[in-house]
Order: structure tokens, then sequence, then C-alpha cells
């Protein structure tokens, strides 16, 4: 006879395909804060598919109150993912915020860059996506275009936001880099919603991926000890795409856990 005191916890598919142990990643998230508001802690489902296709198990890490915890999450899993979001605070780098920045979510920035900080000093992994190599050149010492639309002439549409799956405009890849083995590709279409971008680029990181105007849309560490690569599209949303570059991010995020 079975009860929910006798009942197991399914053994992990992962672990059953005989890639040894599980992977289990840190996902930051984001909080609502509006005033008025019930305040609830968020993240689109499809970074969770897009990992868990990948054979990863993700951990969400919510905006904390005390960024601190960073280190002790970073202690406890394999890496960790940096997602989609507001705009990174601009006196972070220096600058006052531009008419068109958004209001920024402080906690989730302090939050964030605790990890990124904590992840380096452990040496490990990182995927950064959208606002993730924002966040992650801002946390090492960058700083970003706060408005591509304002600040760079004859810019493409990078705010494509009626599809967000729609691959609006091309990326050419630095060939060797670790972004070009991810994706398998150098010349790729992707997908856009983003209106800043990684200006200034931070110490112990370099730009390996740029759009033809120049906007920089892919940004990976310098170390060969320190796997961290950051793309400005959002590779989560072509889960369903017969193009197999996006899935290859993720998978080249496993292989670097050691989840190969
Ligand atoms: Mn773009």
């Amino acid at each position: 006879m079975s009860s929910a005191l006798t009942q197991k916890v399914p053994a992990s598919p992962t672990r059953s395909a005989g890639a040894g142990r599980a992977r289990v990643v840190a996902v930051s998230s984001t909080s609502d804060e509006k005033p008025g508001t019930p305040h609830r802690v968020r993240l689109n489902s499809t970074y969770i598919i897009a990992l868990e296709s990948a054979g990863l198990i993700p951990l969400l890490v919510p905006p904390l109150a005390s960024a601190s915890a960073a280190r002790e999450i970073l202690a406890i899993v394999d890496g960790l993912v940096l997602t989609g979001g507001e705009d990174v605070d601009s006196t972070l780098y220096g600058q006052g915020r531009h008419s068109k920045g958004g209001v920024p979510n402080r906690a989730r920035d302090a939050t964030e860059i605790a990890l990124v900080l904590a992840a380096r000093e452990m040496a490990k992994p990182v995927l950064a996506i959208c606002r993730g190599p924002q966040l992650l050149n801002v946390a090492l010492g960058g700083t970003l275009i706060q408005d591509i639309g304002s600040q760079i002439a004859g810019a493409v549409e990078h705010n494509a936001r009626d599809d967000r799956g729609a691959r609006v405009h091309d990326v050419a890849i630095e060939p060797g880099s670790r972004i070009a083995e991810a994706m398998g590709a150098v010349r790729l279409r992707v997908n856009s919603l983003h209106h800043q971008s990684v200006g200034e680029i931070a110490p112990g990181l370099r730009i390996t991926g740029r759009a033809p105007d120049g906007v920089i849309e892919g940004i990976e560490s310098e170390s060969p000890d320190w796997w961290a690569i950051a793309v400005q599209w959002h590779p989560e949303e072509m889960n369903d795409s017969p193009e197999p570059w996006d899935r290859g991010l993720f998978r080249a995020f496993a292989t670097s856990l050691g989840n190969s």
C-alpha cells in the first residue's frame, strides 16, 4: 500500500542516462515592486524549458535583501544563468539615467553582481542572456549603451517586441571564440528584444559578437580557467527553432559543467 509518507521522489532522468551526477544551476529572476500591486518573483518559463532540455536542473534565485547570500548559493550549485529583464542601474557604472532608461531593481542588481563575483572567484561557469551580458559587464567594471536608438546612429531595430522568436538581425561571431564553438556557427540571424547593450568592455572580458551596426551582441571571459559566455539575444525563445545554434549555447553550458 502506498501513501504520501511512503512514496519516493522519482530518480532524475539525467542521472539514469549514465551522465554522472545531475547538474544544478542557479537561475536569476526578477521581482515586481510597483506600489499598489502584489509583489511577486517571476521568470519566463522558456528559460526553464531550455535548461531542462539540456539536462540541467534549474534553481531560481530571486532578488535578495542580503546579497551576501550569493556566495552560499554558488557554493552549492554547479553554474549560474543570468536572465533577461530590467535596465541595470546606471549609477553602478558611473552615469546618470538616460531619459529612456527604465526604473532599476536595485535588489536584483546587487544580488546578480554578487552572484557574478562569487562565480568568478569559484570559477563556476556562467551563461548570461540579454540583461545578462549587460549585468556581467557592469559587475566586472564595464559600462552600457543606455539607449541604442538614441545613441547609435544608423542602428538596426534591436527592440522587436512583436514576435519574441523572430530572427530580425544578423550577428557576426569571432571564429575560434567560445560562443562560436558553442553555436557551431559564426554567421547567424538572431531575435532581438533589447534597447541597451554593452558599452566599454570590462577588464577580463572580450567582445566576440557584433550586429551589422556595431552593437555588441556577444561577450565572453578571456580566462581559460573561467567559462563565461554572454549573448544579447534570447536563445531560450528559440527552443522550437529548426536551427540548432541557440540550443547549442545551452548544450555547451551543460558541457562546461561536466555534464556532456
Ligand atoms: Mn540585437
